[in-house]
């Protein structure tokens, strides 16, 4: 088998950790298949580099900021690839410019266009471990750029795409995809299998295991992933095709993101072009928005708008918001920073009513107001207050009975009894 194994910052967080890394590598090559390793940076050394560069400009230049986090993943590749070497394997630290990884020019969020390759497979037909830097690529005129915070999984599931290998294994510090964030809900339960369409939700939804991208990248190329720690030999969490067991659940993870902001713009004219207006505006300024709310006005003249946006670009957004406020006829822009989103993700969903209901019903129960609401076919999203954030995870995660031996629903539900914080 052709596997690449992609090992997360923690895995390789330390000289000890590196070690196990490689003995784990050759232990899959001794097995007989070829790996591919794909890298990231050590624990905290991206953040480390941000944070160097904050010290001398709050908004540094994005180019300038590539070369100097793609260096993080540099460094843990050698230092892999040297690890390797001295269990007797020969290996190779390969950047994402060696790989032949072209990306466009979007500096810090770049996409990937094409992926050459051609040292990986002359490495695996040498029989050397290629050890590849995450998280980097280079545009077609030798730029270095990075694939947005969690590349390192598109890095990974995008080698296995080109190299079209039979697994892409992604190697990080918990045992799998749960059904919420283990590190708030220790109750949580690993899933043995979950769909590209749900993990892609939960990964945009916030659940950081997997970056967004790579679910997207995996969906569309076919490639199967599995999620496993680094510490132990425990199964995982597969991801793949849905199949008809998924569907059974209505709802199979509760994912949060308190990486939100809300504006909301007092009454603009109520007519049209003036959302256009406003989120053309945005949308150049390369702002994601995320859920927009819009009343009728009651008396046909004036109507509010409010929208949700990455809480690390409302200032940029409020800025531009404010600019075109006179243009919109409004009277006046807020900015509210103390949001976050919590929402139930399920392909079962699509199957299954009142599934909205309970989660409305589970906040009011626990004194959650909701601000905004937003659904699609396998998710219902909320935007409450960020210091409910962890109650509201937990008690969604109860109510939706997900945790550790809830599966069978035979047991009577368990009184909540939480403090909220
Ligand atoms: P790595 O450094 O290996 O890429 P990350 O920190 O990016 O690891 O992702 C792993 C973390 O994702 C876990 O430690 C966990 O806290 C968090 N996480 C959030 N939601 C989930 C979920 N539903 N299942 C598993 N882990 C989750
Ligand atoms: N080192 C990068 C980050 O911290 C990429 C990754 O770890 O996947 O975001
Ligand atoms: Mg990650």
């Amino acid at each position: 088998m052709l596997i690449v194994q992609k090992y997360g910052g923690t895995s390789v967080g330390s000289i000890d950790r590196i070690k196990a890394v490689a003995e784990r590598v050759v232990r899959s090559r001794r097995e007989g298949n070829n790996v591919v390793v794909v890298v990231s940076a050590m624990s905290g050394e991206t953040d480390k580099l941000i944070g160097l560069a904050n010290q001398i400009s709050p908004n540094p230049d994005e180019r300038e900021m590539d070369l100097l986090l793609s260096s993080g993943e540099r460094i843990s590749s050698a230092l892999t690839a040297i690890a390797i070497n001295e269990l007797g394997f020969k290996s190779i630290s390969l950047t994402g410019r060696q790989v032949g990884i072209i990306t466009d020019k979007a500096h810090t969020k770049a996409k990937i266009e094409r992926i050459t390759a051609e040292r990986v497979k002359e490495a695996i037909d040498d029989g050397i471990i290629p050890v590849i830097a995450g998280f980097q690529g280079v545009t077609e005129t030798s730029e270095i750029t990075t694939l947005g915070r969690g590349g390192s999984d598109l890095t990974a599931v995008a080698v296995a795409a080109a190299l079209n290998a039979n697994l892409c294994e992604i190697y990080t510090d918990v045992d799998g995809v749960y059904t919420t964030d283990p590190g708030i809900v220790p109750d949580a339960r690993k899933l043995d299998k979950i769909s590209y369409e749900e993990m892609l939700e939960l990964a945009s939804l916030g659940a950081k295991v997997l970056q967004t991208r790579s679910v997207e990248f995996a969906k569309k190329y076919d490639v199967p992933v599995l999620v496993r720690s680094s510490f132990n030999d425990n199964p995982g969490t597969l991801v793949m095709k849905e199949d008809k067991e998924m569907e059974q659940v209505a709802v199979s993870g509760v994912a949060y993101d308190k990486n939100q902001a809300k504006i909301t713009v007092i009454a603009v004219h109520d007519r049209p072009g003036v959302a256009a207006k406003l989120f053309n505006a945005i949308a150049d300024a390369n702002i994601v928005v995320d859920i927009i709310v819009q009343n009728v006005s009651s008396d046909g003249k004036a109507t509010d708008i409010s929208f949700t946006v990455p809480k690390t670009d409302n200032k940029k957004a409020f800025k531009i918001t404010e600019g075109i406020a006179a243009e919109l006829g409004a009277k006046g822009v807020y900015l509210r920073e103390d949001i976050a989103k919590v929402s139930i993700v399920g392909v079962g969903m699509r199957t299954h009513s009142g599934v909205a209901a309970k989660m409305f019903e589970t906040l009011a129960r626990h004194g959650i107001n909701i601000i905004m609401i937003s659904t699609s076919e396998i998710k219902v999203s909320c935007i409450i207050n960020a210091k409910f954030t962890e109650l509201a995870v937990r008690v969604l995660h109860d109510s939706f009975e997900l945790g550790e031996g809830k599966k069978e629903k035979v047991k009577p539900k368990r009184k909540i009894t939480l403090k909220k914080n």
